[in-house]
């Protein structure tokens, strides 16, 4: 049982899935459209915003990657509240930029000292992972408007969040909100990401991007998934009541919980070691994450399943924190 890279459980919208099996072959003997429109289209439409605020991606990794290559050069430095995803220290290193962590506050509160970092670039995963935590829209719309830089609020997670950071496109030219289908909308293997920005900022990301960087199956099966929110809304439902239910019972069971508005939880068990739990729930088929980072040496995370898998993993820690 996989509970170790936040997928979905649940199987992608069945109108989606629709569209994929009756995928017409012929329409890949052209290349996509380039701005992968049908996609731009429903996620502008999701997100409230005109079409073009939104350039879409190979997933938002690519987002990421497109938005590194386009402000960051030799030398420059990116910040991020660390710990963080990991990715974003990668994506530094491509560029051969210098890539600066700033520690959470208690509680994962946002570190104000980003605002010193004298970065070109700040990445805010938002929900954070491997934590779930999140910070409030307003102290973020008053890092953005007091930095020189740019600022990513990474939402890959939001759907499971109780707010946004959209509004902040509006009042900031600095600010770029990514989002993905990756987790929400069970489609990690698709790949399709958007970000949502001013449209100079977009325009100029544009430039930047591979010329046809969203395929033609991708850029049909997604926006369908987009447009049917009810069964979005209805998945995510319940992975956020499985996710108060879990945080509770293994908090239960001896496990220090921190709140998420994620798809998984930051759990650290209090009497048995983590790597022993981790050993532990492998040799029963339950995999979870666990990080070599020192600071996140006494925690890991989980992603939450259905309900039977999450039974699946309350039984084995009863078991083990017995
Ligand atoms: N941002 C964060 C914080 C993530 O955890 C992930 C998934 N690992 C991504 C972005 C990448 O998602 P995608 O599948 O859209 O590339």
């Amino acid at each position: 049982m996989k509970l170790n890279t936040n997928e979905n459980p649940y199987q992608p919208s069945p109108k989606a899935l629709e569209v994929l099996g009756g995928f017409d072959g012929d329409r890949l003997r052209r290349y996509p459209p380039p701005m992968a429109d049908a996609t731009r289209q429903a996620a502008a439409k999701v997100c409230g915003v005109p079409v073009d605020h939104v350039l879409c991606g190979n997933g938002s990794d690519d987002l990421l990657s497109i938005i590194t290559r386009c402000f960051v050069s030799e030398g420059d430095r990116i910040a991020v509240p660390w710990p963080t995803y990991i990715l974003y220290e990668t994506l530094t290193q491509i560029q051969n930029g210098r890539f600066v962590t700033v520690p959470w506050g208690t509680n994962w509160a946002l570190p104000g000292e980003l605002l010193n970092s004298n970065a070109r670039l700040i990445f805010l995963a938002r929900p954070n992972s491997p934590s779930g935590t999140t910070s409030p829209v307003e102290r973020i719309g008053d890092l953005a408007e007091k930095f020189g830089g740019i600022i990513v609020v990474d939402e890959a997670y939001v759907d499971f969040a109780e707010s946004d950071c959209l509004s902040l496109v509006a009042e900031h030219e600095n600010v770029i909100v990514l989002r993905t289908l990756s987790k929400g909308y069970s489609l990690a293997g698709l790949r399709m990401g958007w970000a949502v920005a001013q449209p100079q900022v977009i325009e100029g990301l544009a430039k930047v991007k591979d010329s046809y960087n969203c395929d033609a199956i991708s850029n049909a099966v997604a926006a369908v998934a987009l447009a049917d929110q009810t069964y979005h809304k209805e998945c995510v439902g319940k992975i956020v009541a499985e996710r108060k239910r879990m945080a509770e019972t293994l908090a239960g069971l001896g496990c220090d919980v921190t709140p998420s508005e994620a798809n998984f939880l930051w759990i650290t068990p209090i009497r048995v070691p983590v790597s022993e739990v981790f050993v532990m729930l492998r040799e029963r088929k339950i995999l979870v994450r666990t990080f070599p980072q020192p600071d996140l040496a006494t925690g890991m995370r989980v992603t939450i399943g259905t309900p039977e898998q999450n039974d699946a993993m309350i039984a084995a820690m009863k078991e083990i924190m017995a």
